[in-house]
C-alpha cells in the first residue's frame, strides 16, 4: 500500500463522487424510463446535482455517503496500484462501480447507459496499460475474462431468473476484464467472495428479521465488493 498515492485517492475522491452524485440520481429510474431531470419533490430541474434541492430543499440521496464511498474505493485502490500503468484502468471501475452500487441499492438495476459504455473505456484503458508493460498475455486475460464472468452469470441468470437480471450480466463482464487482467485466481476469488458477501448479509438481515426468504436483494453490490476486495487484499 502506497500511502502517498491512498491520500491523493481519498482527496480526489469526494469531488469526484460528489460529480457522481448527478450521474446517480438521473439514472436511479425504473427500467424503461428515461432519464430522472427534475427534482421528485417539487418538480424544479436543478442546475447541478448538488446534495440537496436548491428550491425545495430536499435531499438527492443520503448526503455523503457517495462521496465517502468514492474516497474510500479511490484510496484503495490508489493505494494498491500506485505507480503501475492499470491504476487508471482500477480507478475508472472504482468510480464507476460506487456509482453502479448506489443505483442498484436505489432501484435494483444497473442500468444499460452505464454499464454498455464502460466496456470501451476499460478496454482502452487496459489496452494501454498493456502496451505500455507489454503485457500482452495479461490483456488476453482480461477480455477471456470478461467472457467467462459474463457467461456464468448469464447460466445463473437462467437457472435463478428473477435474482439475477441483464444488469448484473454486464457488470459480471467488466468486472470480468478486470479481475482477469490480475490473473486467473484471483477471478475465481473475486467472484467467490460476492456469493459469500451475499450470503452473510442475507442471513444477517434474515437473523435480524429486516428481511424474509422472499426478499429480493440487489446483487450488484456484492459482486463490485467482492471484485473490490480481490482486487486490493490479494
Ligand atoms: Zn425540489
Amino acid at each position: 500500500m502506497n500511502y502517498g498515492w491512498a491520500i491523493a485517492g481519498g482527496v480526489a475522491g469526494i469531488p469526484i463522487g460528489a460529480a457522481m452524485r448527478g450521474i446517480v440520481f438521473r439514472n436511479a429510474v425504473a427500467s424503461g424510463e428515461p432519464l430522472r431531470t427534475a427534482c421528485p419533490g417539487c418538480g424544479h430541474t436543478p442546475r447541478r446535482w448538488q446534495v440537496r434541492c436548491a428550491s425545495c430543499r430536499s435531499w438527492f440521496g443520503v448526503p455523503g455517503v457517495i462521496e465517502l464511498s468514492t474516497a474510500v474505493v479511490l484510496a484503495l485502490l490508489l493505494g494498491r496500484f500506485a505507480g503501475q500503468w492499470d491504476v487508471g484502468a482500477f480507478a475508472f471501475l472504482g468510480v464507476l462501480g460506487v456509482a453502479l452500487a448506489a443505483i442498484d441499492v436505489a432501484v435494483r438495476r444497473l442500468p444499460d447507459r452505464l454499464t454498455l459504455p464502460a466496456y470501451p473505456v476499460l478496454a482502452v484503458l487496459l489496452a494501454a496499460a498493456a502496451s505500455a508493460t507489454g503485457d500482452l498475455p495479461a490483456l488476453g486475460r482480461a477480455l477471456l475474462g470478461g467472457l467467462a464472468l459474463a457467461a456464468a452469470y448469464y447460466v445463473l441468470a437462467l437457472v435463478r431468473p428473477g435474482q439475477l437480471g441483464g444488469g448484473d450480466i454486464k457488470l459480471a463482464g467488466l468486472l470480468g476484464m478486470g479481475l482477469g487482467w490480475l490473473g486467473w485466481p484471483i477471478l475465481v476469488l473475486g467472484a467467490a467472495a460476492g456469493f459469500v458477501l451475499f450470503s452473510l448479509v442475507s442471513l444477517g438481515l434474515l437473523a435480524a428479521r429486516r428481511i424474509t426468504l422472499r426478499s429480493q436483494i440487489a446483487f450488484g453490490p456484492f459482486m463490485l465488493a467482492g471484485a473490490f476486495l480481490a482486487a486490493t487484499v490479494l
